[in-house]
C-alpha cells in the first residue's frame, strides 16, 4: 500500500493495565476511502485500540501516527481537529433536545475545544455558520425530516444516525465507530450500512468496532481480528471468515 493513502497507522502499540495487557503490539493501518472492521471476542482489546487512537489513554509502547504525523501524546480535541471523529458504544445524545441541537453541539466542536458553555460566546456569523453546518449533515445522512424532533422520540437506528452525522460535523476523514449496529433491527441495519458505503464512496475511511457478524461481513473492505490483546488474520471478509484461528477465537475449541 502506498505511503499516501495511509491516513491512520498503529505500530506495535501496547497497553498495559497493571497485570493486564490489554493491546499487545497491535499494528494495522486505515487507508483513505475504506471500510476497516476491529473484531473479536470480549475482552480482546477492541476499545482499548480505540482509545488509543482517540487519545483518551496513552500507548505503554508503539505508536500511533496520522497522516504520517506521530501523535502519541496528543489529546483527545487534537485528534479530532487531525480528522478523526467518533461515536460511542451508548448513545450519548440528550434525548429532551432536538435532533438539529444535539448535532449542533458536535459543530461547534470543529475548530473548538472548549466546553459547550461557550458557544455563547460565538458572534453571530459564527454561530450562522455553526447551526448551517448542523442543518446540511442532518440532510447528507438523511434525516431532515426528524429535525426538530426531540431525539428521545426516534428510533435507535435513527439515534445511531443523529450520532453520525454530529461526528461528520468536524469535517472527519475517518469515522471511528464503536457498535453502530448493536441492538438495530434488520432494516436499521440496512439503512446504517448503505449511509456508511456512501461516505465511503465520497472519500471518507471508516474504522468500527462491531459484533454483529453479518453486518461486518457485508460492509467491511478489510477486517482486523484481535484475540487476548493480540492481532490474530487480517483480510478480507471472505478469507477472514475461513480463517481457522478467527474460527477458534470465536468458538472457543
Ligand atoms: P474489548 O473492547 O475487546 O471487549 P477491552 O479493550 O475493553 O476489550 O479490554 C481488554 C482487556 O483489558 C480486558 O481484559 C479488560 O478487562 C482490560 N481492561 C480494559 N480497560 C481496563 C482498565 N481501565 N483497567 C484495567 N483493565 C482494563
Ligand atoms: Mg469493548
Amino acid at each position: 500500500p502506498g505511503q499516501g493513502n495511509v491516513l491512520l497507522q498503529v505500530e506495535k502499540a501496547r497497553k498495559q493495565f497493571g497485570g493486564v495487557i490489554a493491546v499487545n503490539n497491535v499494528s494495522f493501518d486505515v487507508q483513505a476511502r475504506e471500510i476497516v472492521a476491529l473484531i473479536g471476542p470480549n475482552g480482546a482489546g477492541k476499545s482499548t485500540t480505540f482509545n488509543l487512537i482517540t487519545g483518551v489513554l496513552s500507548a505503554t509502547s508503539g505508536s500511533i501516527s496520522v497522516l504520517g504525523r506521530k501523535v502519541d501524546k496528543a489529546p483527545p480535541q487534537e485528534i479530532v481537529k487531525l480528522g478523526i471523529s467518533r461515536t460511542f458504544q451508548h448513545v450519548k445524545l440528550v434525548p429532551d433536545m432536538t435532533v438539529f441541537e444535539n448535532v449542533a453541539i458536535g459543530a461547534h466542536l470543529r475548530g473548538h475545544s472548549g466546553p459547550v458553555s461557550s458557544m455563547l460566546r460565538l458572534d453571530r456569523a459564527d454561530e450562522a455558520k455553526l447551526l448551517a453546518e448542523a442543518a446540511r449533515q442532518i440532510e447528507r445522512v438523511g434525516l431532515a425530516d426528524q429535525m426538530h424532533q426531540l431525539a428521545g422520540s426516534l428510533s435507535l437506528g435513527q439515534q445511531r444516525i443523529v450520532e453520525i452525522a454530529r461526528a461528520l460535523c468536524v469535517d472527519p476523514m475517518l469515522l471511528l465507530l464503536d457498535e453502530p449496529a448493536a441492538g438495530l433491527r434488520h432494516m436499521e441495519k440496512q439503512r446504517l450500512a448503505a449511509l456508511l458505503r456512501e461516505l465511503r464512496d465520497g472519500g471518507m475511511s471508516v474504522l468500527l468496532v462491531e459484533h454483529d457478524m453479518g453486518f461486518v461481513m457485508n460492509l467491511a473492505d478489510r477486517i482486523v481480528v484481535l484475540d487476548f490483546g493480540t492481532k490474530i488474520a487480517e483480510g478480507t471478509p471472505a478469507t477472514i471468515k475461513t480463517n481457522p484461528e478467527v474460527i477458534k477465537a470465536y468458538l472457543g475449541v
